[in-house]
């Protein structure tokens, strides 16, 4: 039977093979320790890529680290078709009609495999279900911000059937908790995306014999780099009574951090039917935003740009960056039920490995080059024409990036 929250009571898995590359780095022992997600990023990473870990692997060191004691196992189903619509550094190996590929091969031996481990009580299995794919089809569609294969997978509806098939399949086993990937505050924090895509999960949640039951949750910020909260201002300010929502910043959104996106999206999520029970986890590997560059209090509220400029932690040019962002830093070290609603801060994405490289470099894993991870591409209309922001030298998307690795160290908040 589950529990309500998996993460309570319980420790979570610290990868080995991510542990001994942290180790490696100058003054990486410091977190080497942490829970970090495993990726299952292509059908192969099932049987473990290049001699590293299989997916059975993991879970005997699991249990092996459980020592009989309730552990949570965090692992990451990444290999829809058509895979990353809007960006190209992580395109993946299955082509957008690939539908009965991704369930036969990918579902179905991720599904048997656990099934085996279900037998474990203390085994808590916690799903991170096909990040970025369903805020992909509620806002880079159509119009500007539109992507040719978003188009292509909104009309084939290989994400939904993807997605509904993932969650019925891995949410039979009895000891799984499917988080749904909800983007972040600065994607659907905006009304014309926020009900949209609540209405758009439980739509997939409900289809092909998927349930509500089958969804522990859902995760904001997955590899992103939006802080928890800003500490310095709020939605609420206004500087010489315009509000701080007309900023270049906030831009009309709603929201200005994760945590309070994510609660409310929690009661939207349940106001549409989802299960009232639902948690929320927040991806915090990666938005600590410290460093010397750190504001320290709210700036003078002499004029509204300034103000927001001056007070906000967050050093991105625009939220719509994903891409290796310079100046970031490790976020809230993981932890359980932080809040009310919110199941776990989780580090999913390892810190030091890549979100794409930043030049195009050949390889055989489907990964394409995107301009958001190169340091002098000057943006899209999904990031309002801003710079990218992203590193230099930066290796595939998933390959160790040691510089920044260190960056994440150096900037991390609260410090290490
Ligand atoms: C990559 C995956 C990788 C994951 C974790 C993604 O951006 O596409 O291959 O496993 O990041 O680093």
């Amino acid at each position: 039977d589950r529990v309500d929250n998996p993460y309570e009571g319980a420790d979570v898995y610290v990868n080995p093979e991510w542990s001994a590359l942290a180790a490696a780095e100058p003054g990486g022992d410091a977190i080497a320790n942490e829970p970090t997600a495993v990726w299952l990023d292509r059908i192969a990473a099932i049987e473990g890529v290049n001699g590293g870990m299989s997916l059975r692997d993991h879970l005997d060191a699991a249990l092996e680290q459980a020592n009989g004691d309730p552990i949570v196992f965090q692992t990451v189903i990444y290999d829809l078709p058509g895979r990353d619509c809007a960006a190209l550094a992580s395109n993946g190996e299955l082509g957008p009609d690939e539908i009965d590929r991704y369930k036969s091969e990918f579902i179905d031996p991720i599904a048997d495999i656990l099934s085996d481990y279900a037998q474990y009580d203390n085994l808590r299995v916690a799903t991170v279900v096909e990040i970025d794919s369903l805020p992909n089809l509620i806002t880079n569609v159509s119009g500007d911000t539109g992507t040719a294969n978003c188009q292509t997978m909104a009309q084939n509806g290989n994400y939904q059937e993807g997605i509904s098939y993932a969650l019925s399949k891995l949410g039979d086993i009895p000891n799984v908790y499917n988080y749904i990937d909800a983007g972040h505050y600065g994607w659907l924090g905006w009304d014309s995306n926020f009900g949209p895509a609540a209405e758009l999960f439980h739509e997939t949640a409900t289809m092909n014999g998927a349930s509500v039951d089958d969804v522990a949750g859902f995760i904001v910020n997955t590899a992103n780099y939006g802080p928890n909260t800003e500490p310095y201002y709020a939605v609420t300010d206004s500087v010489n009574g315009t509000s701080v929502r007309q900023s270049d910043w906030v831009d009309w959104n709603n929201y200005i951090d994760n945590q309070s996106f994510a609660l409310a999206f929690r009661d939207e999520l349940v106001s549409q039917g989802f299960n009232s029970e639902i948690g929320m986890l927040i991806d915090t590997s990666r938005n600590g935003w410290g460093g010397p560059d750190r504001p320290t209090g709210p700036a003078a509220m002499t004029d509204l740009n300034s103000y927001v400029e001056g007070s906000r932690i967050d050093r991105r040019y625009q939220t719509g960056n994903w891409c290796n962002q310079s100046g970031a830093g490790l976020g809230e070290r993981p932890t359980a039920a932080p809040a009310a609603g919110i199941d776990a801060y989780a580090w999913i994405k390892p810190p030091g490995e890549s979100d794409g490289a930043s030049e195009e470099i050949p390889n055989d894993e489907g990964k394409g080059f995107d301009g958001m991870c190169d340091p002098t591409y000057e943006g899209n209309a999904r990031n309002n024409y801003n710079m990218s922001g992203a590193l230099p030298n930066a290796p595939l998307s998933g390959h160790w990036f040691s510089a920044q690795f260190q960056e994440l160290l150096a900037n991390a908040y609260p410090p290490v």
